[in-house]
């Protein structure tokens, strides 16, 4: 089948990125995204302003040539800033030397260069206020509502980089195509801004800051713009959740009691709680990614994560290298080369998404407790003394391009054999002192 003409469904960052890898191969795509453009339009409330761009997103976008532009408004964040409710502030390097760092970028920044960079490639056009709403799976015929009512387009190929909740996925689940699970986390997300503090920064720009409260946490990260922007996480329902608290008073002792430190650095805080929406979190699954030899799932749409790694748009952006891959391996047959990319993903996507899930655990409950920095200090040791033969998880995850399934596996490897060292260590230990007691 000709895969010459290609559609790709949303224009976020994996869209954009994937029209500019096309187009690299000669393909004809044209982008469709619901939305106005971003460039010539105000930003949605508080919709995750900011993110966390690490190796695996850069090695995508130094392949386009972007990296360095992209980077040049980054903040590289070297650890984590953590807030205890009372006493000192606690930084933890995130590498070994204290040097690596992941960074903080816009969001909107990020998509703008890259939808600029699609529209650049040759053979690329992008085309806004479409949002799909209906999809033939066997022969590529797509509907879309724009304000001129319906229209219908075909393509040879149709990929569906869409989002966590893909109108794509939905439609290939209508035809029976693929089969699909949905895990929304008890909690949801708020965004609530610091500004600067007499023309600079309020907090540290350099780490990533979390406010870690056991059944609560709040993380922020820098802007270009020397302002912060914090999520905070918390439980939907319940006595103590997001709607627990209406009055101005009540958010403000809330944050007095439990974030001490933000209430005088975030003047807009009750503005924002009240304004700012509430963010769904969750994990999704689905089986398979492709139908028809002629239409594909990519990035969230295939398999959203939580945010807890700071890794879902680094994975959208890593995936189109892979795609990209196994079109070069199947010498561009779309009907091989898509069913390839769910083969080689399935695994790495799955390993995120329980990395991410674990790390909600880690930043919310242990990060601030004794036995969590000793375990930090104790792996950075390891890493000093056996380097390159033992590599912490985050150092892979983040830092390196390691399949995340081939991290799982590597860090399920050393944690074993660093318990089969302590015990041999414990026992060697117990048999020097048997032999210095016995008679
Ligand atoms: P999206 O970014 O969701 O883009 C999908 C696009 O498709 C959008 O433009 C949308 O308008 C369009 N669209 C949707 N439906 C239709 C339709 N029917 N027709 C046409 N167009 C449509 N990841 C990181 O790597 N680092 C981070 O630090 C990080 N922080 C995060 C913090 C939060 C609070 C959240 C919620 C997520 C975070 N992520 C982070 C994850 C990251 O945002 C996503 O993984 C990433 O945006 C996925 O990119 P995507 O292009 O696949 O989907």
């Amino acid at each position: 089948m000709s895969g010459s003409n290609v559609a790709v469904v949303g224009a976020g960052l994996c869209g954009c990125l994937l029209a500019c890898f096309l187009a690299r191969r000669g393909y004809e795509v044209t982008v469709y995204e619901r939305r106005p453009d971003p460039r010539t339009s105000r930003p949605e409330r508080g919709r995750s302003i900011n993110l966390a761009l690490s190796e695996r997103g850069l090695n995508a976008l130094r392949q386009i040539g972007l990296a360095e532009q992209v980077m040049a408004d980054a903040l590289p964040m070297r650890g984590r800033m953590i807030h205890p409710t009372e006493g000192e502030l606690d930084f933890q390097p995130y590498s070994v030397d204290g040097q690596r760092a992941i960074n903080s970028i816009s969001r909107g920044a990020l998509n703008n260069a890259l939808l600029d960079a699609a529209e650049k490639a040759p053979g690329v056009r992008v085309v806004f206020g479409h949002k799909l709403v209906g999809l033939e799976p066997a022969t590529g015929e797509m509907t879309f509502e724009t304000e001129e009512g319906r229209v219908q387009v075909t393509a040879g190929v149709v990929l569906g980089a869409d989002g966590s909740g893909s109108a794509v996925r939905g439609q290939l689940l209508a035809h029976d195509a693929l089969t699909e699970s949905l895990d929304f986390l008890d909690y949801g997300y708020k965004e609530l801004s610091i500004p600067p503090a007499d023309g600079d920064f309020a907090l540290d720009p350099g780490a990533l800051h979390i406010w870690p409260r056991g059944t609560s946490m709040m993380i922020a990260l820098p802007n270009p713009d020397r302002s912060f922007t914090c999520t905070l996480f918390w439980p939907n329902g319940g006595t103590r959740s997001f709607a627990s608290l209406s009055s101005p008073a009540a958010i403000e002792r809330h944050f007095a009691t439990h974030y001490p430190d933000l209430l005088p650095l975030a003047p807009n805080l009750v503005d924002d709680y009240h304004h700012n929406p509430v963010g769904l979190l969750g994990t999704v699954r689905c089986d398979p990614w492709h139908a028809h030899g002629r239409v594909g799932l990519i990035g969230d749409a295939a398999h959203a994560i939580v945010p807890f790694y700071g890794q879902g748009a680094n994975c959208a952006m890593e995936d189109v290298v892979e795609l990209d891959r196994c079109l070069a391996d199947t010498a561009e047959d779309w009907s091989r080369a898509l069913p390839l990319f769910h083969e080689r993903r399935r695994d790495d996507t799955e390993a995120i998404a329980e990395m991410a899930l674990a790390n909600f655990v880690e930043m919310r409950d242990k990060v601030a407790s004794p036995v969590f920095r000793l375990g930090k200090r104790v792996e950075h040791a390891l890493e000093r003394a056996l380097p390159g033969r033992y590599v912490s998880r985050y150092e892979l995850v983040s830092f390196s391009n390691t399949p995340y399934a081939e991290v799982r596996r590597r860090v399920q490897l050393q944690h074993r054999a660093v318990g089969v060292a302590a015990l041999l260590a414990g026992a060697g230990l117990a048999a020097a002192g048997l032999r210095r007691w016995a008679p």
